[in-house]
C-alpha cells in the first residue's frame, strides 16, 4: 500500500505559514504585528476547512471540532488586538479570555473524538497510562504555574479565576495529547502534525504563564509557538493521511508497553516525591497537600494498571496452555496431553482398582489416500474422522457409570490413542470398533488394544498395543486386535472383530 503523499497545497501552506509566522514573531509589538497575527490565525482556520473538504475524512466530526476550536481561538486573538490597539483598553480580563478558554474545550472535544475512534473498546492500558502522566503533570503545573499564578493574581476574583483556568485548560489539552499518543491507530503524518500543534500550544502557554507571573508579557518571539501551532493544525488537515486518522489500529500487544512509555510512566510517578525532595532540599514552600493527594491518585492508578497487566497475563497464560494441550489440526488432545492423562488414569486405576485399557489406532493405507486425493484432502479427512470418533466416544461416555473415563487423543500423523478407564478389554474393543464403523468417507483403520496389568510402565502397555496394531495390519487391516496378555505370550490370538471390507480409499475426499 502506498502512503498518501503530500501535495503542492500542503507544501505551500507550510512554507508560507512558517515564513509568515517567523516574520510576525520578529515584528515589534504594535497594530501591524497583531494584524498579521490575525491574518495568519484566520488563514489557518480557512486551511483547516479546505483540508477537510478536500480529503473527506472517514470521521469528520473531530476535524470540524478542531477547526471550530481554532476558529474561536483566532476570534480571541482578534478581540485581544481590538482591545489593545483600537479601544486602548487592557485586554486582560476581557471577552478574549472567555473565547480562549472556550477554544480549549472545543479543541479538546475534537481530540477526544479522535481518541475514541482510534482506540479499541476497553483500551484500559492507554487510558490509565494517560491518566498517570496527566496527574504527574497537574502537580507540576500546580507547583510551577497555578499556585504562583494565583498568588500573583492578587485579590481580584476574575484574575484569580483566570489564573487557575488557563493552566487547567492546558492540563486538559495535555491529557488529550497524551491520550492520543497512547491510542493504537497509525502514527501518520497528519497525526504527527496534530501532536506537534498541541505540543506547541502547550509550550507557548507555559512560556506565557511563566513570563506573566515572573515579569511582564511583551509579545515578541514568545508568540512564535502559538503561530506555529496554528500552522501545524492546518498542516494536519491538509495532509492526505488525515483521512484515516480516526482508523483504529491493530490490537498490537507490543504497542501497549514500549520502553518509551515505561520511561514516561516512571518519570510521571516520580514527580510527586521528586517535588517534595526538591522543595525540602532547597528550603522552598512545601506543597505538602498537593504532593500527598497526587501521590494517592498516582498510586491507585499504578495499582489499577498492574491489575490490568495481571489480567492480560492470566488470559495469555491460559490461551497458551490451551495451545500446548491441543493438536492444531483436529482439536483433539495432543500427545503430551495424552501421556499426562495416561499417568493420571494409572494412578486412579491403581487407587480405585479399575481396569485401564489403551487402544492405538492407525488409518489404513492413508499414504495412498494422500497420493490419490492430495494432502489437503487428507487433512480434511483427519479432521472429519476426529470429529466423528469424538462423537462416538461421547455417546459411549454418556452411557458409562461414574468413575469411568474415556479420552481420545492424536498421537501424531494419522495415529490416534484411546484411553479407557473402568473398561475391560472387551468393552474397549467394542468402543474401538464403534469408532471404526463411524469413520467417514469409506476410510478404515486398524487398532491394537492392550489392558494395563497394574505393574508395567506406560511405555510397556503402549508397546503391547502397538504390537497388536501391527498384527491387525498384517492380518488384512480394518480390524481391532486385542494384545497378548503379558503372562501368557500366546501369539495366536485371533482378531475378534472384522467388518466388511472397507479397506479401499473412498471415491472422493470428505
Ligand atoms: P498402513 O495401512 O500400513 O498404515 O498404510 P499407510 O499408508 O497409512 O502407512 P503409514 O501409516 O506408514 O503412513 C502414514 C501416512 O499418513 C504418511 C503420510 O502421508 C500420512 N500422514 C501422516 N500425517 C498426516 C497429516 O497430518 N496429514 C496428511 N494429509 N497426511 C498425513
Ligand atoms: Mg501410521
Ligand atoms: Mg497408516
Amino acid at each position: 500500500m502506498s502512503l498518501p503523499r503530500a501535495d503542492a497545497l500542503f507544501r505551500l501552506h507550510l512554507v508560507v505559514g512558517v515564513a509568515l509566522s517567523i516574520g510576525c514573531a520578529l515584528m515589534p509589538a504594535g497594530l501591524g504585528h497583531d494584524a498579521l497575527y490575525t491574518v495568519i490565525s484566520f488563514g489557518c482556520v480557512a486551511m483547516l476547512a479546505v483540508g477537510i473538504r478536500r480529503h473527506r475524512p472517514t470521521a469528520a466530526r473531530g476535524w470540524w471540532l478542531v477547526t471550530a476550536g481554532v476558529g474561536v481561538w483566532a476570534c480571541a486573538d482578534l478581540v485581544w488586538a481590538v482591545y489593545t490597539w483600537i479601544l486602548h483598553i487592557s485586554p486582560f480580563p476581557s471577552p478574549a479570555d472567555a473565547l480562549y478558554l472556550t477554544s480549549y474545550v472545543i479543541i479538546a472535544a475534537g481530540f477526544w473524538s479522535f481518541v475514541r475512534s482510534r482506540s479499541g473498546e476497553g483500551d484500559r492500558e492507554g487510558f490509565t497510562d494517560a491518566a498517570i502522566f496527566t496527574v504527574g503533570s497537574v502537580l507540576l503545573s500546580w507547583v510551577v504555574l497555578m499556585r504562583p499564578g494565583l498568588e500573583a493574581a492578587g485579590d481580584s476574583t476574575v484574575a484569580r479565576v483566570l489564573a487557575a483556568a488557563y493552566p487547567m485548560g492546558d492540563v486538559l489539552m495535555l491529557a488529550l495529547l497524551v491520550r492520543l499518543l497512547t491510542t493504537t491507530g497509525a502514527r501518520s503524518t497528519a497525526f504527527r502534525w496534530l501532536v506537534a500543534g498541541n505540543t506547541l500550544l502547550l509550550a507557548a502557554d507555559c512560556a506565557y504563564q511563566y513570563t506573566t507571573t515572573t515579569g511582564t508579557y511583551s509579545g515578541g518571539i514568545i508568540t512564535l509557538p502559538w503561530l506555529l501551532a496554528y500552522v501545524s493544525f492546518a498542516a494536519a488537515a491538509l495532509h492526505p493521511s488525515m483521512r484515516h486518522l480516526t482508523d483504529g489500529g491493530d490490537e498490537g500487544q507490543d504497542a501497549h508497553f514500549t520502553r518509551g512509555r515505561l520511561i514516561a510512566l516512571t518519570v510521571a510517578s516520580l514527580v510527586a516525591p521528586g517535588t517534595l525532595l526538591l522543595q525540602l532540599a532547597l528550603g522552598l514552600h512545601l506543597d505538602a497537600w498537593a504532593v500527598a493527594l497526587s501521590s494517592v491518585v498516582l498510586f491507585l492508578l499504578v495499582v489499577w494498571r498492574m491489575s490490568g497487566l495481571l489480567q492480560r497475563l492470566d488470559a495469555q497464560a491460559s490461551a497458551l496452555a490451551d495451545l500446548a494441550r491441543t493438536d492444531a489440526l483436529t482439536g483433539l488432545p495432543n500427545r503430551r496431553t495424552t501421556d499426562a492423562e495416561l499417568e493420571r488414569m494409572q494412578t486412579r486405576a491403581r487407587g480405585e482398582g479399575l481396569p485401564l485399557c489403551v487402544a492405538v489406532l492407525d488409518l489404513d493405507r492413508f499414504k495412498a489416500f494422500n497420493d490419490t486425493f492430495g494432502h489437503q484432502a487428507g487433512d480434511r479427512l483427519l479432521v472429519a474422522a476426529a470429529a466423528a470418533w469424538r462423537e462416538t466416544v461421547q455417546t459411549a461416555r454418556a452411557g458409562v457409570g461414574a468413575g469411568r473415563a474415556v479420552m481420545l487423543g492424536r498421537w501424531g500423523g494419522e495415529e490416534f490413542v484411546l484411553l479407557l478407564l473402568g473398561h475391560d478389554l472387551s468393552a474397549a474393543v467394542t468402543l474401538a470398533d464403534a469408532m471404526r464403523l463411524s469413520t467417514p468417507a469409506g476410510q478404515t483403520f486398524s487398532a491394537g488394544v492392550a489392558c494395563w496389568d497394574g505393574l508395567e510402565s506406560a511405555a510397556e502397555v503402549f508397546s503391547r498395543a502397538d504390537a497388536a496394531l501391527y498384527a491387525a495390519k498384517s492380518s488384512g487391516r480394518n480390524q481391532i486386535h486385542p494384545a497378548d496378555p503379558i503372562a501368557a505370550p500366546d501369539s495366536s490370538a485371533a482378531p475378534i472383530l472384522v467388518a466388511e471390507d472397507r479397506s479401499a480409499p473412498g471415491p472422493a475426499g470428505p
